[in-house]
């Protein structure tokens, strides 16, 4: 078992949730996809009855399982920190493309001295830079 799943299954177990086959499967893409909207992860999980993924996902996002990504107008979900290394995403204002890009220690230094600076002891942050992709450059 990979250690991300052996913790889902242990946020789960603290939070007194089932693991029922649906969201073994819900969590499973979630770990093999980039960051996806609510509807295009309804679409790509066929056999699944829309309302049940709609309710896991409330489920996940509540229990900290997933985060919410605030893209431009739209949000999409990912796996929360606990599940992967910290990054941060650059998106595409014409196509909606999400990249994730690999964490810098000279901009993760900066955001904590300029935190702490103003007073604040950093816990989180989410950074985004949203532009024009490579194919809707042309
Ligand atoms: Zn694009
Ligand atoms: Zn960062």
């Amino acid at each position: 078992m990979s250690p991300e799943l052996t913790r889902f299954k242990s946020v789960m177990r603290q939070n007194n949730c089932f693991i029922t086959k649906q969201r073994l499967a819900l969590f499973k893409y979630l770990q093999a996809s980039p960051a996806i909207s609510i509807n295009a992860l309804i679409n790509d999980l066929p056999n699944q009855d829309q309302a049940t993924v709609y309710r896991n996902i409330k489920l996940f996002e509540r229990i900290g399982i997933i985060s919410r990504l605030q893209l431009g107008w739209n949000s999409k979900l990912e796996l929360s920190n606990t599940f992967h290394d910290h990054h941060h995403h650059m998106s595409c204002v014409k196509c909606g493309k999400v990249v994730a890009w690999e964490e810098d220690p000279t901009i993760e230094l900066r955001i904590q001295t300029v935190a702490l600076k103003l007073g604040f002891i950093p816990q989180d942050h989410q950074l985004e830079i949203r532009g024009l992709c490579q194919s809707c450059q042309k």
